[in-house]
């Protein structure tokens, strides 16, 4: 309890941001600063094929715009190819990967996303080259962490309730380094929260599988502190369809908004309504801030939406 709150907000540059980043951006701010925590940028950049300079820059233009300050992390471009990339950060990755190996967790998989999608219904790996014993050396095959049936996890919430996910439902056997060579989303996000000493993320509904995938890797590794991250898992900003917003989100990326609205207002506004907060007196972001700790302090409705699940 008396550790500094740590959180990071982890864009990743494959595309435009879009007021679903932006609200997660906001809440997680929010959160730290009621918390009075630091927050770091992590720039989700692994994926190097997919990422492009214009989107790295976007990521700073609307960071800006929207007036979020975080105490650690790039603050350009330049900084973050110089020294935060996870580009850099490949040899921790394959120690990690190699250390799995070591004990026995993971296999070699040779099976292509649509050969799985037709095996299974679910989407989750069926198992299929588990006991193949496939060779580790050979480059062409992605690596995956067996997850035995009914491995469950725990993680604790904003009040430090505990809730637990079934990893071998929500994940199966996920992949850990993909075919490619690039390790995945998964190993390299709990490998850079380790890292940062995050003990606190905000993130989509939607990652509530990711949040299981990561708390199992943490524990395969042996890491002591990752268990004790609390978590909030938000409701997603849709479009006017009820879809999840993609990163080619046209009219609702943050490059469109600001060329419509000019100040980031309207976000702060749609930001505490999706808070079922009041909204219409919201000019800044202190306004929101204000807003938001006042909500927190009377303990109402907004901490049960902060703990509600998936
Ligand atoms: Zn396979």
């Amino acid at each position: 309890m008396s550790q500094r709150v740590t959180s990071r907000i982890a864009p990743t540059p494959s595309g435009l941001l879009h007021l679903g980043n932006a609200f997660n951006f906001l809440l997680t701010a929010l959160l730290v600063d009621f918390q009075d925590g630091q927050l770091h940028l992590r720039i989700d950049d692994l994926d190097g094929p997919r990422v492009d300079a214009a989107s790295v820059e976007d990521i700073f233009v609307q960071l800006e715009w929207l007036g979020i300050d975080y105490d650690s992390g790039p603050s350009g471009p330049e900084e973050l190819f110089k020294q935060y990339s996870q580009q850099t950060q490949m040899e921790r990755y394959s120690d990690a990967l190699q250390s799995l190996r070591k004990s026995g967790t993971l296999y070699a998989c040779e099976c292509s996303r649509s050969e799985i999608r037709q095996l299974s219904k679910s989407g989750n790996y069926p198992g299929t080259c588990r006991l193949k014993e496939l060779d580790f050396q050979n480059d062409k095959l992605s690596w995956r962490v067996h997850v035995p049936e009914q491995t469950y996890v725990s993680f604790k919430t904003f009040t430090h309730k505990t809730e637990k996910i079934n990893v071998s439902q929500a994940m199966g056997d996920f992949v850990v380094k993909r075919r490619d060579g690039i390790p995945a989303y998964q190993l390299a996000s709990v490998m850079d929260d380790l890292e940062l000493g995050v003990n606190f993320v905000v993130r989509g509904e939607d990652l509530w599988a990711s949040t299981a995938a990561q708390l199992f890797l943490a524990q395969c590794l042996n890491d002591p502190v990752f268990p004790a991250t609390r978590f909030v898992h938000h409701r997603l900003i849709t479009d006017n369809s009820g879809n999840k917003l993609s990163k080619s989100a046209g009219a609702l990326s943050l490059k469109m908004l600001r060329e419509k609205h000019h100040t980031p207002v309207w976000i702060y506004q749609e930001t505490a309504k999706t808070l079922q907060l009041p909204f219409e007196g919201i000019r800044t972001l202190d306004n929101l801030k204000e807003v938001f700790r006042s909500a927190m302090l009377q303990k109402n409705g907004l901490l049960t939406l902060l703990e509600q699940g998936k």
